[in-house]
């Protein structure tokens, strides 16, 4: 039975994946060429062993080990399995020409396709395999229609054929999608390991560094006062120096503060909060900055909303965030700051109109020191999200490249009734 013999061939195609995935874990599917080779070209061998023979012709997946190997193993992958391919088709005899320029024609695609592979995303990939693999079903097609012409076959044996085909197409496309997808899920587990491992090394860095930086920020404060001494003294040539080195000290300290903050935001001091106060403060505060800038910043409140929370880390993280905006958007444009609030939950959301980001970028946003700007700090971000992870809160960045970005933070929020009640009394 045709489907019998080309499921069992689905299996021979996945075996080299199981095999991976249980003998060489740690080794990345795709950075060991020679590994995925030669698992490959058993699978060929197999697949080619175990043939369904009708009236001449051979149906198997032999050409799907081979798009496989291309696509996630790289060419020297595919290039071994090519030979392995060559070498079994030899030893079997039969129409030897036809058998090498099919397996050839079958290599030629996802031989194009190499570099371009790995620069798709996931499912990009996926959809990729498939493709290329319908490529060899293709050939095999028209080998196959040519043989009905050649062959003059009868109505009775073409009808038999095509069904045959369909069966075939069918089964091979479903072999490469489900290799492509636990092709993938390999190599996305792999990449959470690392990044696992990555996170508990920077996690111990972290507080290392954060150590020191609490270590460092205390002389500094002194050097500081001191320094603002000699400043307010000076009247001479060192003025102008005192005040950069006092401009520059400012900005060491506020890394370091932000750091710090990073490592572990302080709430020192819970309260009852009115987000609508906050964010007119915020704005206050950046008003001057935006108008250097030429952006103008436009704001839409809702007032009683209360968030628990320190009032200075709040404003921290919104002003982190409503500068980005600011400077990333050209003169003219502007930065829209709106905060409404429904049920237990508040929502801030600021867009902007500037420069936005690719997706690649978004991914980048929080991780530490990730700036793009000559002066930036790559801090503030890092800082906004964790303090409002710190609230409780959810914070997303949406941003499309050359129209703007929008930054949406959820905070858990209650109105203030108490006060209208008390107001009611008291009239
Ligand atoms: P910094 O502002 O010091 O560069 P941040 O952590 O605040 O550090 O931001 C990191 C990077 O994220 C910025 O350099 C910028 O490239 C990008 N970014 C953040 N917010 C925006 C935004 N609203 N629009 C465009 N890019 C942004
Ligand atoms: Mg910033």
């Amino acid at each position: 039975m045709l489907v019998e013999k080309l499921l069992l061939n689905v299996l021979i195609i996945l075996l080299p994946i199981f095999i991976h995935s249980v003998l060489f874990d740690n080794k990345r599917v795709g950075n060991s060429p020679y590994l995925c080779g030669v698992l490959q070209s058993i699978a060929v061998f197999l697949s080619l062993a175990f043939s369904f023979e009708d009236g001449g012709l051979f149906w198997d997946l032999r050409y799907v080990p081979m798009v496989l190997a291309f696509l996630y193993g790289g060419p020297i992958a595919g290039i071994m399995v090519l030979v392995s391919y060559l070498t079994t088709r030899t030893f079997m005899g039969g129409d030897l020409l036809l058998g090498y320029v099919s397996g050839f024609l079958a290599a030629l695609f996802p031989f194009m396709f190499v570099k371009k592979f790995w620069t798709l995303d996931a499912n990009k990939r996926i959809k990729t395999a498939v493709l290329v693999g319908l490529w060899p079903l293709l050939s095999m097609l028209l080998i196959l229609v040519a043989n009905i012409f050649i062959n003059d076959a009868s109505a009775e044996d073409t009808n038999q054929i095509l069904m045959n085909v369909a069966i075939f197409g069918a089964i091979q496309i479903f072999a490469v999608w489900v290799a492509a997808i636990l092709n993938e899920s390999l190599i996305e587990k792999d990449l959470m390991r690392k990044e696992i491992l990555r996170a508990e090394k920077l996690n111990t860095l972290g507080e290392l560094a954060a150590s020191i930086a609490h270590e460092i920020r205390n002389p500094l404060t002194v050097v500081k006062g001191f320094l603002q001494m000699m400043h307010k003294q000076e009247k001479g040539d060192n003025y102008y120096y005192l005040s950069l080195v006092l401009t520059e000290l400012d900005r060491a300290e506020s890394i370091i503060n932000d750091y710090l903050n990073f490592a572990k935001p302080q709430f020192e001091k819970l309260e009852d909060a009115e987000l609508a106060e906050i964010i007119t403060e915020v704005t206050l505060l950046l008003e001057a900055f935006a108008a250097k800038e030429g952006v103008q910043v436009n704001v839409k409140l809702e007032w009683g909303v209360y968030v628990k929370t320190d009032r200075n880390q709040l404003k921290q993280a919104l002003v982190n965030i409503i500068k980005n905006g600011i400077e990333a958007t050209d003169e003219g444009g502007e930065v829209i700051i709106s905060q409404d609030g429904a049920g237990n939950e508040s929502y801030v959301v600021i867009s902007d109109t500037g420069k936005g980001m690719d997706s690649s970028q978004i991914a980048r946003l929080g991780t530490l020191f990730y700036t793009t700007k000559d002066k930036g700090t790559g801090l503030g971000t890092s800082v906004s999200i964790k303090i409002i992870e710190a609230m409780g809160g959810t914070i997303s960045f949406n941003s499309e490249l050359g129209i703007g970005t929008k930054v949406e933070i959820s905070l858990p929020a209650y109105r203030n009734f108490v006060d209208v009640r008390s107001l009611n009394h008291s009239v």
